[in-house]
């Protein structure tokens, strides 16, 4: 299930919106300024934002110009008010992948959010390296030492956010949010089963536990 968050502080609107992404089989997270929205893009992984501009606390626009200096690269789809098409522009200038005009028509919307994820997911993904690690996201391949590595799909969602995450701790529920949809219900060990499997397949080394926090991989020296 792809994970959206929308970010309108219009309450008839942003309502309006989540309940109709809702059924349009997208899971939603709705928040209502734009501070909250860039503490939760964060700590949690979305597939597409959907970002009214005109925000309380942070503006749509500025939240935009921080995550795209971040190099957070989720897709971004702003909504503007008819007749701003100096918005419009600003807000492609600023890193947004598309836009739509209040008021929205929702089919139109769930399109264009479909449009944006499958591009963002055959986007090339540079490599991740680290010492004599190497993976490539976008081939699903790892290689250690030069030797190709089998991982599962759930082990290596895992260890792709680690590495994006170098030199920060992931809890738990982080690293169960970025392997799991809205709905799925993860077993209680399963993040410990899948870290247990890497271990195994790439050396207790790289990734280290912090009891009680969480894992981390560090920063490559
Ligand atoms: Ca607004």
């Amino acid at each position: 299930m792809m994970r959206v968050l929308l970010v309108e502080d219009d309450p008839l609107l942003g309502d309006g919106l989540a309940v109709g992404l809702r059924q349009a089989e997208f899971a939603v997270d709705w928040l209502k300024d734009g501070h909250s929205a860039e503490l939760a893009l964060k700590s949690e992984t979305f597939d597409v934002v959907v970002l009214d501009l005109g925000l309380p606390r942070l503006s749509g626009m500025e939240l935009l110009h921080r995550l795209r200096a971040r190099g957070t690269a989720v897709p971004v789809l702003i909504l503007t008010a008819r007749d701003a098409v100096a918005d419009k522009i600003a807000g492609l200038d600023a890193g947004a992948d598309d836009y739509l005009v209040k008021p929205v028509d929702l089919d139109e919307l769930a399109a264009r959010l479909r449009a944006l994820t499958r591009r963002a997911s055959g986007r090339a993904a540079p490599q991740l390296v680290h010492g004599s690690l190497v993976v490539d996201p976008a081939g699903h391949r790892v290689t250690l030492d030069g030797r190709a590595v089998e991982l599962a799909t759930r082990e290596f969602a895992v260890l792709q956010a680690l590495l994006e995450n170098a030199g920060r701790v992931m809890t738990r529920s982080q690293l169960e949010a970025t392997i799991y949809g809205w709905k799925d219900e993860p077993d209680s060990n399963a993040v410990e089963v899948h870290i247990h499997h890497l271990r195994r397949k790439l050396g207790s080394d790289l990734i280290k536990t912090l009891r009680g926090v969480g894992y981390l991989i560090e920063k490559p020296s």
